[in-house]
């Protein structure tokens, strides 16, 4: 290969592949590097609401169709049912103290379901990532991308007048010049590693390590705990969380007999690791007897893998004709599954400003967003992993996170983005210094009034129903609440109702 290109992506997770997908919407001639080949296993697998919302809207910006049915599970199942698949419903949390098995408490304090979604069809997924990402690749070579995969780049020159490539290919070498450069390549990846970039840790954020891989026969948890019967969703058709003091795991079912699961937990990273991954995860299921239970009849299907430190800021991530992506700029943790939303609004910025001419002004407010959504993430991720092992304090916590998310999305369905300012409202004028100060102080003020806090500062944005002790820690989708929260949506109970009807529901 020896050619020009408008853009050069390097990675084609799904992330880099759905950006080279819309610059050819956008009428670029694109380049993708990447030094797999698939399918092949990926880490990142649970989406959220707010998240297909985004795959949802990019599908209609840029006129990518056969992307769209991916954004719930329902249009999923109907047009891809042979790319695997997790149905999500929810979040679900269940609390362990090590040594002990889990039993559900009658006050259900040791227990916590969100539901995302009132049924099946709409619900949210986890996306196999193999599948997905396959996919994902396809397509965009359909729509003219060029792709070149197991290629591996040995330089990288940027120029006045463009980046400067050069690589090999099974033994071949190449060269590929490209007017501007996105670094598709995940946290520590490419640019990173060639132009040497510093990173900066977050403030006040813990040292963790996460331990991950891919399971069959993993147990159902709900099937040994016979009190679920009238829950808001099924537990384990979920992000189903495992928690405890200083750590958590995450269970994603798919629907081809596969399951994700891993742990993450505070660490002294100062120390190399004393355990192999195997003897780490017999130690941990030997602390939670429970989970044990759930993965006695389990068989691990491919190689753990471990990411220590798990979290990783860059402190740059733009400059003269590059950017770098947000999972390649940073990522916190798993907890709450904010990495899908973060790529996808950084997918937006970027289109935007590659629709623009890329001028420096929408580069340099692209790297104060993916900046500033990462130290948002970080400071939730922070408070909660304080607070992990305090099931009351964890509880309040997810709270400030499901009412500016549930807020978020559906101030963007009824067209009012401007009423949730930045991720987690963290650019809105009155809620955002609030929420930082309460995430700043959870666990550290005494517990019963940080709770009253959270709850009365949540109150403008909470059309979920949320903080209500009446519900017992378990919160269906009520269309009730939503209707009863259309003042604070600057809107009406019609609105609503018609924004639901054109969703579905
Ligand atoms: C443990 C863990 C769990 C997570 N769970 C969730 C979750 O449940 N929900 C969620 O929303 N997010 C989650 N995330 C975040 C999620 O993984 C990312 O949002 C998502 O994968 C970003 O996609 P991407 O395409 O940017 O990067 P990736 O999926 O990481 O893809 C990067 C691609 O770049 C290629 N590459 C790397 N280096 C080079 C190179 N030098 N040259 C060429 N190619 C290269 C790789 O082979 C790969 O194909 C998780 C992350 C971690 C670490």
């Amino acid at each position: 290969m020896s050619a020009d290109f408008d853009l050069a992506i390097v990675g084609s997770g799904f992330a880099g592949t759905l950006l080279a997908m819309i610059a050819r919407r956008l009428g670029l001639s694109v380049l993708i590097i990447e030094r797999g080949r698939h399918p092949r296993f990926a880490i990142g697998e649970s989406s959220t609401p707010l998240a297909n919302l985004w795959l949802e809207i990019l599908a209609d910006r840029y006129d990518l169709p056969r992307l769209r049915p991916l954004s719930q599970w329902g249009t999923w199942q109907a047009t891809h049912p042979h790319m695997g698949c997790g149905l999500k419903r929810g979040f679900s949390y269940f609390h362990h103290s090590p040594g002990k098995l889990w039993e559900a408490c009658d006050d259900r304090s040791d227990q916590l379901l969100v539901a995302a979604s009132p049924n099946d069809f709409v619900a949210d997924t986890h996306w196999y990532r193999p599948d997905f990402d396959a996919f994902l690749v396809e397509e965009a070579i359909r729509l003219g991308v060029d792709y070149h995969d197991e290629t591996t780049l040995t330089a990288c020159d940027i120029e006045a007048d463009g980046i400067q490539m050069a690589g090999t290919r099974h033994g071949i070498s190449f060269q590929a010049r490209a007017g501007f450069l996105v670094d598709a390549s995940g946290p520590r990846g490419y640019l990173h590693q060639a132009l040497g970039l510093s990173e900066r840790h977050y403030e006040d954020f813990p040292r963790t390590r996460a331990q991950f891989s891919h399971f069959t026969g993993v147990g159902c948890w709900a099937d040994d705990n016979r009190v679920f019967s009238d829950a808001p969703f099924p537990p384990d058709d979920a992000a189903l969380h495992h928690t405890f003091e200083g750590g958590w795991m995450w269970v994603l079912r798919f629907n081809n007999g596969v399951t994700s699961a891993g742990f993450a937990e505070v660490a002294n990273l100062d120390q190399p690791p004393i355990v192999e991954p195997a003897e780490a995860w017999r130690l941990f299921l030997e602390r939670f007897p429970s989970i044990e239970r759930q993965f006695a009849p389990a068989r691990l299907i491919r190689p753990w893998a471990r990411a220590e430190p798990l979290a990783f800021r860059t402190s740059r991530c733009v400059g003269p004709r590059w950017a770098q992506l947000p999972m390649a700029a940073g990522f916190v943790d798993p907890l709450f599954s904010t990495g899908f939303v973060l790529s996808l609004l950084g997918i937006d910025r970027l289109a935007r400003a590659l629709e623009a001419g890329c001028p420096e002004s929408a580069l340099t407010q692209y790297e104060a967003d993916t900046l500033a959504d990462l130290d948002a993430t970080a400071s939730l991720i922070g408070g909660a992993y304080r607070v992990l092992g305090k099931p009351d304090a964890f509880e309040a916590l997810t709270m400030l996170y499901f009412a500016s998310a549930s807020f978020s999305e559906t101030a963007l369905r009824l067209g009012k983005p401007h009423l949730a300012p930045g991720f987690l409202l963290r650019s809105h004028p009155r809620l955002g210094p609030a929420i930082q100060s309460l995430l700043a102080e959870a666990g550290r003020q005494p517990t019963a009034d940080w709770v009253a806090r959270v709850s009365e500062t949540v109150a403008p944005i909470n059309i979920a129903g949320l903080c209500d002790p009446k519900k017992r820690h378990w919160y269906g989708v009520e269309t009730a609440d939503l209707l009863a929260g259309a003042a604070q949506l600057e809107s009406t109970p019609e609105a609503i109702q018609a924004m639901l009807h054109k969703c579905g529901l």
